[in-house]
C-alpha cells in the first residue's frame, strides 16, 4: 500500500473520467447516526447482530427486532444529512454523467442530500416487506396492523426493507455496483470498516481493473491494503475538503 495526501487524490479525481463511491455507516456518523461497530455507541455494542439483524432473530422475537427498527427510523426523522453528503450530492450536480453512488447505508440520507440514483445496496429502511411470499401477500384487502403490523388474512408479518445478515443483495442493484466499480478510473471508500461482503468487495474489484482507491476513514479498516491512499479524517471534513473545488 502507498499512502498519499489529500492533494494526490484531488489529482486523480481531477484526471478521472469515471468515479465511483462506496460508502458506509461512517458517513451517517456526523449526523449522529451510530454506526454498527463503534464499541462504546455502536448498536453491536448493545445487541448481537443474530438477534437483530437475521431473519431466524425476526422470527424468534419479531415485536422486539421491529421496535429496534422502529427506534432507528424514530432517529433518522430526527437528523439531517451532514456536509459529507451535501459534498457528493453537489459533486454529482456538476459531474453527473461521470458519478456512481453505491451505499451500504438504509438511512436515506444520501437521498435526502440531494444525490439521484444511489445504488442502495443494502435497502432501505423505510420501504417494509412481507415476511413470507415478500412481493404479496394472501390477499390485499385484509387488514394490516400490530407491532410488527401482521396480515388478519394469514398472519403473515411485515419487516423492515433492509438486507440482514445471510440474505442475498437485490440483484440488478449489485450488478450495477459491481459494473461502476470495474469501469471506474478512482473510487472512493468513505466510512466503511470493509468487514461485510460482497459490499467491501467492490472495492478489491476497482483496484483489480486498474482504478486507484482512496479511503477516507479517521481510523484503520479492513480495506487499507486495497486503498491506494488513506485519508485519516471524517466524512464531514474530508469530502467537502476534496470535493468542493473539483
Ligand atoms: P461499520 O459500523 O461496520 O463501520 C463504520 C466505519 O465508519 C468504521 O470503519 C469507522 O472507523 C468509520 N467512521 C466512523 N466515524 C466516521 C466518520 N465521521 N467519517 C468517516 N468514517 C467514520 O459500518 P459499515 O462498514 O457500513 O457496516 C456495514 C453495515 O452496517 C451495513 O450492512 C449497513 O447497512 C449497516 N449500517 C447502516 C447504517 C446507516 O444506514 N446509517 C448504520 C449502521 C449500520
Ligand atoms: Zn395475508
Amino acid at each position: 500500500m502507498d499512502t498519499a495526501s489529500l492533494a494526490q487524490v484531488r489529482g486523480w479525481l481531477q484526471y478521472a473520467r469515471r468515479i465511483a463511491v462506496l460508502t458506509g455507516a461512517g458517513v451517517s456518523a456526523e449526523s449522529g447516526v451510530p454506526t454498527f461497530r463503534k464499541a462504546q455507541t455502536g448498536y453491536w455494542a448493545q445487541f448481537r447482530p443474530e438477534d437483530m439483524a437475521t431473519e431466524e432473530g425476526f422470527r424468534a422475537h419479531p415485536r422486539r427486532v421491529w421496535d429496534w427498527y422502529q427506534h432507528r427510523r424514530d432517529l433518522l426523522a430526527g437528523v439531517q444529512p451532514n456536509a459529507g453528503h451535501a459534498a457528493l450530492a453537489d459533486f454529482q450536480c456538476r459531474h453527473p454523467e461521470q458519478f456512481t453512488l453505491i451505499t451500504q447505508n438504509v438511512d436515506g440520507l444520501h437521498q435526502r442530500a440531494g444525490s439521484t440514483g444511489v445504488l442502495c445496496l443494502h435497502g432501505d429502511i423505510f420501504v417494509d416487506c412481507w415476511l413470507d411470499s415478500p412481493r404479496t401477500c394472501c390477499h390485499i384487502d385484509h387488514a394490516v396492523a400490530g407491532r410488527p403490523p401482521c396480515c388478519d388474512g394469514c398472519g403473515n408479518l411485515l419487516r423492515p426493507g433492509v438486507v440482514w445478515f445471510g440474505e442475498p443483495l437485490p440483484y440488478v442493484t449489485l450488478q450495477a455496483a459491481q459494473k461502476a466499480a470495474r469501469v471506474c478510473d478512482l473510487m472512493l471508500v468513505v466510512g466503511t470498516a470493509g468487514a461485510v461482503y460482497p459490499a467491501a468487495g467492490l472495492a478489491q474489484l476497482a483496484r483489480q481493473a486498474g482504478a486507484r482507491v482512496a479511503s477516507i476513514n479517521p481510523a484503520a479498516s479492513a480495506l487499507d491494503d486495497v486503498a491506494h491512499a488513506l485519508l485519516r479524517g471524517t466524512a464531514a471534513h474530508m469530502l467537502p475538503a476534496l470535493l468542493a473545488a473539483a
